[in-house]
């Protein structure tokens, strides 16, 4: 069982070897991910059906998918409301109607009394008993005998212009290619790992999932966890892991610069914030100053919800990379955030004579290379950006630390490269990376398993938790009402626009409307709006002006969905929140309750909501801890979703699912340190046949 690694010769032969395959259909496999042999193999049935038997008609019932046999006792043509042919058929234990609506003159006469016909359709309770729709029929001449099937008959996931015969036929082909060949397609899991969790060769799994022999337990096949398919999406799952490992191992392989530094810079910027570092704080601060000591690079996720103070944990780890003479490149996803810890960054560091940068993807020309001078020569010590902070031309003296916000948007394979761009002289920065998003188990586990993890899971006292309500917005006049009381004492609120269409441009425009409508309804505010269209300048101009309460009331998009950070604003209006995701919702809301005034939320639904939206609006309204809300998230969406496309794209699993194999997921930890150690080479050929081509894709 445990030969050299050679590569798999069906992941090398091309699905056009196959009979029937010529460029045109080819084409349209490719849309199913089918390139080679072994893509056919590893292309499963959705469900199957049972046409291993034929049940009599006496035991059908309403609902079932069955083989039935008999004699045409009599048809008719019914001209109800619409006109039909009925063809009444018996096997001496009951009978079975076949209705037709589309019938020729030559059907009909096929179909006449003495017939004997098989059929395979779904049973439904007709007008007059038990009938079939347009089953698929045969007619069974004189009295030789027409076999069942040998297998239960598999439904694969198709596409347009791919026909379910066609796969079973490529199914077909690629079996019997592996039959004649069993050594194309190696097992490489060892037979030990597979004797410990009970898994069944390789080749059987495959032959098994593709042809169940009819006493197959077609209920866990329906569920996805016969042992047959338990297999694979262990095998899968393994590949995966390893290969974040070897991603892991590899990133870490190259040497960081030891960012010890001597404590003075973050000693003095403690001494000047006007509060203390909570516990959670504290504890992380120090898991990261001692990865930042270190020679090789820190690659650390810090989790905290909203409001949890990240910032100043990734100031502290800016200062250290400064005491030790090294730079800081700062990212955000977008220009509002980067702009909104520009703010923070320079208000912290400036007194301490630490130079903070600006740099994004707007400045052009003479002003932009006077920038990237003060980056190259070291005079700017962090810059702060969005993801312009990565392009080519700009270079840094002593790059040694990147910081990434909110990085749910970024995959692991993006995380590889912007690790690979920060080296210089043989050494890569360390890696801080942040986020809002808590993240549940079996994620954590597979799309951030390159990363180590510090959690903030305590916030800055003195935050009010803040009350939320659902209202109709039938009730507009009401709310419009708390708003115009809230402002006239003194305090601000955010009205907040969604729309259902991606377009950013309606969206704009819906927030424009919106504005102009309450600025005329409450002429005794300031009414501002912000939202991704309008130039940095005049969003900053706008930011600006609400952070100083010269706006009352600032209408927006969710582009306000992360970071800004207003304390004296304590009042948020999101109208249509059924159309937002808990976990928007939940960053939306962290806008409010920063200060120790109490903060209300306005959720106004447009009735009537359906199950979910109910759930998740209650959801909201019973709690404010972003963990809890995660979770309730996992469960109303399920895993894939939660991570967002971007993610979602890169953790496609061809086989194994998150949440259905969470159990594999634990196995597969357990074994994937013992393959790379005890059976590197298999370890290796295993990635190569699930990841292979994707690797190559994840290449930024
Ligand atoms: P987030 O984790 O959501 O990024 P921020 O870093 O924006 O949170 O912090 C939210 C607010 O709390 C900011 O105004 C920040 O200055 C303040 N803050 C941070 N840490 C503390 C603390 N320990 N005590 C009081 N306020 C704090
Ligand atoms: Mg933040």
């Amino acid at each position: 069982m445990e030969k050299a690694a050679t590569t798999d010769a069906l992941d090398h032969t091309p699905v056009t070897v196959l009979k029937g395959v010529g460029p045109r259909n080819a084409e349209k496999l490719g849309r199913l991910g089918i390139e080679t042999v072994q893509d056919v193999l590893f292309h499963l049935p959705l469900r199957y059906q049972d046409r291993t038997r034929i049940t009599p008609m006496g035991a059908v019932r309403h609902g079932d998918q069955v083989v039935v046999e008999g004699v045409v006792d009599h048809s008719e043509v019914r001209f109800g409301r619409r006109r039909s042919l009925l063809v009444h058929l018996a096997d001496g234990t009951g009978a079975v109607v076949l209705r037709f609506f589309y019938f020729s003159a030559a059907q009909q006469a096929n179909l006449s009394a003495g017939a004997r016909l098989r059929c395979f359709g779904e049973v439904r309770n007709g007008p007059a008993g038990m009938e079939m729709v347009h089953p698929e029929y045969k007619r069974v001449q004189g009295d030789e005998p027409l076999a069942v099937e040998a297998h239960l008959t598999p439904i694969y996931p198709t596409t347009e212009g791919v026909h379910q015969l066609t796969l079973r036929g490529l199914a077909d082909k690629a079996l019997a290619m592996l039959a004649a060949d069993p050594g194309a397609l190696p097992e490489w899991l060892p037979a030990e790992i597979r004797e410990r969790f009970q898994l069944p060769p390789l080749l059987d799994a495959v032959q098994y999932i593709h042809r169940p022999p009819p006493d197959a337990d077609q209920g866990r096949l329906f569920e996805g966890t016969h042992p047959a398919q338990r297999r694979l999406a262990f095998e899968e799952l393994l590949a995966h892991q390893i290969s974040l490992r070897q991603l892991r191992a590899r990133s870490r392989r190259t040497p960081a610069p030891p960012l010890a530094g001597d404590g003075e810079l973050r000693a003095r910027l403690l001494d000047a914030l006007p509060f203390k570092l909570t516990g959670a704080q504290h504890r992380v601060a120090e898991e990261i100053a001692r990865d930042l000591a270190a020679h090789r690079p820190m690659l650390r996720l810090v989790q905290g919800d909203v409001g949890s103070g990240k910032t100043v944990v990734a100031a502290l780890a800016a200062l250290q990379a400064v005491e030790a003479d090294h730079q800081v490149a700062f990212m955000a996803p977008t220009e509002l955030l980067a702009e909104q810890h520009l703010k923070s960054l320079r208000g912290w560091l400036d007194p301490l004579g630490v130079e903070v940068a600006w740099l994004t993807g707007r400045h052009k020309g003479s002003r932009r290379a006077a920038l990237l001078e003060t980056l190259l020569e070291g005079k700017a010590r962090v810059a702060v950006g969005t993801h312009a902070l990565f392009q080519e031309e700009v270079q840094f003296h002593a790059l040694g630390l990147v910081i990434i916000d909110e990085q749910h948007r970024f995959g692991v394979h993006q995380r590889m490269a912007l690790r690979e761009k920060g080296r210089g002289d043989g050494r890569v920065p360390h890696q801080l990376i942040m986020t809002a998003t808590p993240i549940p188990r079996t994620l954590a586990m597979t799309a951030y398993a390159d990363l180590d993890l510090s959690v903030i899971d305590e916030l800055p006292p003195g935050r009010t938790p803040v009350t939320t309500v659902a209202i109709p917005d039938s009730r507009r006049d009401e709310v419009m009402a708390r708003v115009r009381e809230a402002c006239a004492n003194g305090r601000q609120a955010y009205w907040v626009c969604t729309l259902i269409e991606e377009s950013e441009a309606l969206q704009c425009q819906a927030a424009e409307d919106t504005a102009a409508m309450l600025a005329e309804q409450l002429p005794n505010l300031h009414v501002g709006l912000v939202h991704g269209r309008l130039k940095a300048a005049e969003k900053e101009a706008v930011m600006a002006a609400f952070k100083a309460g010269e706006i009352e009331l600032l209408v927006a998009t969710t582009v306000i969905e992360v970071g800004v950070d207003v304390p004296n604003a304590s009042l948020m209006i999101i109208e249509n929140p059924e159309r937002l995701g808990l976990a928007q919702l939940h960053q939306l809301r962290g806008r409010v309750g920063r200060g120790a005034t109490r903060s209300h939320c306005v959720l106004m639904y447009h009735a009537p909501l359906s199950g979910t939206s109910k759930e998740r609006l209650a959801v909201m309204r019973a709690t404010n801890d972003g963990f809890e809300i995660a979770r309730k998230d996992l469960e109303l969406r399920g895993p894939g979703e939660v991570l967002g496309t971007r993610q979602t794209g890169e953790m496609a699993l061809r086989i194994a699912d998150l949440s259905r194999d969470e159990r594999l997921l634990t196995q597969v930890q357990q074994v994937a340190d013992q393959m790379l150690s005890r059976h590197p080479e298999n370890a290796h050929a295993l990635v190569r046949r699930w990841l292979g081509r994707r690797e190559r894709y994840g290449e930024v």
